[in-house]
């Protein structure tokens, strides 16, 4: 696969670029609707991506190795279904032809995200915003 082929597979969902709180105990993450200020929301991708692990140091480098590792990530997104083998869904750009086929089905976070820069205390915050997935 070359590099753009792997780029391609991400949807825009922005779902990865929400801040996450980890229960170590039960070995469970939970997502936020609070996002990294470097997304931007109309494209769904990530305003500084060149130098992102510069600027967001726990910001993680998606690969073909680390994928299987990365359990937490987001039941829709195409890294964690070819990892397991399943099928784009519909809505996927490389198959519905579009990436508005992204918002349309409801998948960005686009519609509900707040993000992180709106926020003075972090850390304080997030358990209070925490969020769950239907899919
Ligand atoms: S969750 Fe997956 S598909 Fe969505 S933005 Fe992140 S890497 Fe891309």
């Amino acid at each position: 696969m070359t590099r753009a082929e792997w780029e391609s597979l991400c949807d825009r969902c922005g779902k990865c670029c929400l801040h996450k709180l980890e229960d170590e105990d039960r070995g469970k993450v939970y997502y936020t609707n609070i996002v990294c200020g470097l997304l931007d929301f109309d494209s769904g991708q990530c305003t500084r991506y060149a130098e992102r692990s510069q600027l967001v140091p726990d910001c993680i480098t998606l690969s073909i190795g680390n994928i299987p590792q990365l359990h937490w990530m987001p039941g829709s997104c195409a890294y964690h279904l070819i990892a397991e083998g399943k099928d784009l869904p519909e809505w996927h750009p490389l198959c519905s032809g579009t990436p508005d086929s992204v918002k349309a089905a409801g998948v960005s976070v686009d519609s509900y995200a707040i993000p992180d820069t709106e926020f003075n205390n972090l850390e304080q915050e997030l358990e209070r915003h925490i969020i769950e997935w239907l899919e």
